[in-house]
C-alpha cells in the first residue's frame, strides 16, 4: 500500500489545486475538526459564473481502509481542472470524453470534491503496526466502552436508531453507527455542505469494493405503488428489513427509473474503459443498512419543504482480484489501483453530464435565474404530476446529457436552441395571465427543424425518443401552456 496517497498529501493536493487553478476552483475548509484535530477541505471546481448551477458533491474516504477512492478523487479533480484550463477532453483506456463534455460539466455544474472525509481513520490504516491498523474500517472517536470507532456511513440520520440488517449498537463493531445520528464530526461535515449548497442535487460516496453502483432504499426492498409504507410511518417502525414483515419502501416510480437508468449510463462508461461489468442494483440488494449516506441524501426531499431532491448514490469500486480476496478488494497493489481508477472517473465524468440541467444551460443567456427556477417549478408541480407532462420530463432526465452534448457540438444548433426555449419558457411563464399566449406554429416548425438535425446524430435511442417530440408537437399548436400538458 506503499503508493496510495497519505493524508497530508491529500491535503497537499487541495492546496496545489487551488494554486494552480485559482479561477475554477476554491478550497472550502468544513466546520468540524476531525475527533483527532484534523482539518478536512473540500474542493469546489466550477468556472465562473451564475451560482444557480446543479451541485454535485463526490464524497471518498469514509471507510478508512478503502483506499482508492480518496486518490481517486484528487486525482480526479486534477484531471478536471487541467482539461478544462487546456481545452482539451480526457482520454481512460478505450473511453474517451471530448473537450465539449469537459467543458458542459465545468460550466454547468458546482462540483464539491471530498477526497478524505475521514482523514484519522485513513491516518491509522497508514500507520504502521502495532499503533495503527490497515484493515481499520471506522473514524477514530472515543466510546463509551473504552472501544474507538463510529462506521461513519450508518451514521448518518435516516432510521439510524432502527439498526437494520448490517447495522450494530455495540460500540466494538465495524459497524457501529454510533452514539446518536450524527454524533460524529465527519458526518456532521457532509450534512453542512449539504445545508450550505443548496444546489447540491447530485450526490456519490465512493467506497471499495464489489463493483457495485447502489442507490436507495437500503433499509428494505422498494415499491412504487403503496405512499404508506415509507420511513416516515411510524406504523412500520421496528417492521422495515425484516424479512416477511410485508413492508417495501417507497419510491415514486420516476425516481426508481431515474435513478436505475443514470446507473446504467455510469455503468457503460466504466465498462467501456477496459470491460469491467459494474452491476447496478438498489443497496437494499447488497445488504440492509439504517443511517446509510445514499438513504439520508435523498430522503432529505421528503422531509424538508424547498430541498430539492439529491440523487444519492453509492459506489463500490474494485474487486477481489483474480484470487478472490478481500484484501485485494480494499488495497491493491497501486498499479492495479491505477485502472480502477481510470474506469471510475470515466463513470464520474458520464455521472457529472447527468447531473447538468439542460434547460437551465440553454436559457441561462436568455433568461433570468428566477424564470428558470420557475419553470423548475412548472416541472415538479404540473408536468410531473400529468401523464403526458411526466413523459417529456422523463424524455429529458433520459436523454438530457447526450442533447446537450449534440448542441454544444454545433454552434448554430445551440444559438437555435436558446431561441426555441426562450420563447417555449414564455408560453409556460405567462401561462397564469389572463390571455396565456399559445404555441405557435412558427415555433413548433423550429421545434421539428432541431429534431431533424438532432436526428442526425443521435444514437439509436434517442432518434426513437425525437420521433415522439416531433408527434408530440404537432398537437401542440394552438394551445396555451395549461392546455398543452391536459
Ligand atoms: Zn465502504
Amino acid at each position: 500500500m506503499s503508493n496510495y496517497l497519505t493524508t497530508p498529501a491529500i491535503e497537499s493536493c487541495l492546496a496545489w489545486l487551488n494554486g494552480n487553478y485559482p479561477s475554477i476552483t476554491q478550497l472550502i475548509r468544513l466546520p468540524e475538526l476531525s475527533v483527532e484535530g484534523r482539518v478536512t477541505r473540500a474542493l469546489r471546481i466550477r468556472s465562473a459564473g451564475g451560482g444557480d448551477r446543479n451541485g454535485v458533491l463526490l464524497v471518498g474516504g469514509t471507510h478508512a481502509r478503502e483506499l482508492i477512492p480518496p486518490d481517486m478523487l484528487a486525482s480526479f479533480a486534477l484531471r478536471l481542472c487541467w482539461a478544462y484550463t487546456n481545452g482539451t477532453g480526457l482520454t481512460f483506456g478505450g473511453k474517451a470524453w471530448s473537450s465539449t463534455d469537459i467543458r458542459l460539466a465545468v460550466d454547468g455544474l458546482d462540483i464539491f470534491i471530498v477526497p478524505l472525509i475521514n482523514p484519522d481513520g485513513r491516518t491509522h490504516v497508514q500507520t504502521p503496526a502495532p499503533t495503527g491498523y490497515r484493515w481499520w474500517r471506522k473514524n477514530r472517536s472515543f466510546n463509551a466502552d473504552g472501544s474507538r470507532g463510529t462506521d461513519l456511513n450508518r451514521n448518518y440520520d435516516f432510521l439510524w436508531q432502527w439498526i437494520i440488517g448490517q447495522t450494530s449498537a455495540s460500540p466494538s463493531s465495524d459497524v457501529y453507527h454510533g452514539s446518536a445520528p450524527f454524533s460524529e464530526p465527519e458526518t456532521r461535515n457532509v450534512r453542512w455542505l449539504l445545508d450550505t449548497y443548496r444546489n447540491i442535487t447530485c450526490f456519490v460516496d465512493l467506497h471499495s469494493y464489489s463493483e457495485l453502483i447502489l442507490y436507495p432504499w437500503g433499509d428494505d426492498n422498494s415499491q412504487t405503488t403503496d405512499t404508506s409504507q415509507t420511513f416516515q410511518n411510524a406504523a412500520w417502525d421496528g417492521l422495515r428489513g425484516v424479512g416477511g414483515s410485508g413492508y417495501a419502501e417507497y419510491i415514486p416510480a420516476g425516481d426508481r427509473t431515474k435513478f436505475a437508468d443514470r446507473g446504467v449510463k455510469v455503468r457503460n462508461a466504466i465498462a467501456a474503459v477496459r470491460g469491467r461489468a459494474y452491476t447496478v442494483e438498489p443497496s437494499f440488494d447488497l445488504y440492509g443498512t439504517s443511517g446509510g449516506s445514499s438513504d439520508y441524501t435523498y430522503s432529505r426531499y421528503f422531509l424538508r419543504r424547498g430541498q430539492r431532491k439529491i440523487w444519492g448514490y453509492v459506489f463500490e469500486t474494485n474487486s477481489t482480484g483474480p484470487n478472490n480476496d478481500w484484501q485485494y478488494g480494499f488495497q491493491p497493489p497501486y498499479g492495479d489501483a491505477l485502472q480502477v481508477i481510470d474506469e471510475v472517473q470515466s463513470g464520474l465524468v458520464q455521472f457529472l453530464l447527468t447531473c447538468v440541467c439542460v434547460v437551465r444551460e440553454v436559457a441561462i443567456r436568455r433568461l433570468t435565474v428566477e424564470q428558470i427556477d420557475e419553470l423548475r417549478l412548472f416541472r415538479d408541480e404540473e408536468l410531473s404530476k400529468r401523464r403526458r407532462g411526466q413523459r417529456w420530463v422523463a424524455l429529458l432526465d433520459a436523454y438530457g446529457d447526450e442533447v446537450l452534448v449534440l448542441l454544444a457540438s454545433n454552434k448554430r444548433l445551440w444559438r437555435d436552441a436558446e431561441a426555441i426555449v426562450a420563447d417555449a419558457a414564455d408560453v409556460v411563464l405567462r401561462r397564469g395571465e389572463r390571455e396565456p399566449p399559445r404555441f405557435e406554429r412558427d415555433l413548433a416548425a423550429r421545434i421539428g427543424r432541431i429534431v431533424t438535425e438532432l436526428e442526425k446524430r443521435a444514437t439509436p435511442e434517442l432518434r426513437r425518443a425525437l420521433a415522439d417530440v416531433r408527434r408530440d408537437v404537432k398537437t401542440l399548436v394552438g394551445k396555451t401552456a395549461r392546455e398543452a400538458i391536459r
